[in-house]
């Protein structure tokens, strides 16, 4: 009856404790991943497969490597989403960042377009 050593402890799929946020450095090894929501179809997904906008001083660019500090807000890297994303979505998605204009959501929204748009092509090219 008694277990075998060294067997793994399973995760409690009932945990809903909050583990406390220590203060400044992200913790490595989390075993949730951060889940965010797309602006565009407000399906939540893993923050790492969504394409994330940051506001950057005083202009919205594209956070490619989802690391700059600050308020973010997140896409699905799929064309049907960028287009989707409308001109009250990107108000609503400069609201969710605090800043910058419409225009540089829409100009950062034309560069996931141009990027998705060349990696589908250089994948039609390679297949
Ligand atoms: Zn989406």
């Amino acid at each position: 009856m008694s277990p075998a050593a060294g067997t793994p402890v399973p995760q409690d799929p009932h945990s809903s404790v909050e583990p406390p946020r220590v203060g400044g450095s992200p913790s490595v090894g989390t075993p949730r991943r951060p889940q965010r929501t797309c602006v565009a179809c407000r399906r939540t997904r893993d923050k790492q497969d969504l394409i994330r906008l940051a506001r950057v001083g005083g202009d919205i660019a594209v956070d490619w490597d989802q690391d700059a500090p600050g308020r973010g807000s997140s896409l699905c890297p799929d064309l049907d989403c960028v287009d989707r994303a409308t001109a009250r979505d990107a108000a609503r998605l400069r609201a969710s960042l605090r800043g910058g204009t419409v225009d540089q959501v829409l100009r950062a929204l034309t560069d996931i377009r141009t990027h998705l748009e060349s990696a589908q092509h250089s994948k039609e090219h390679n297949a």
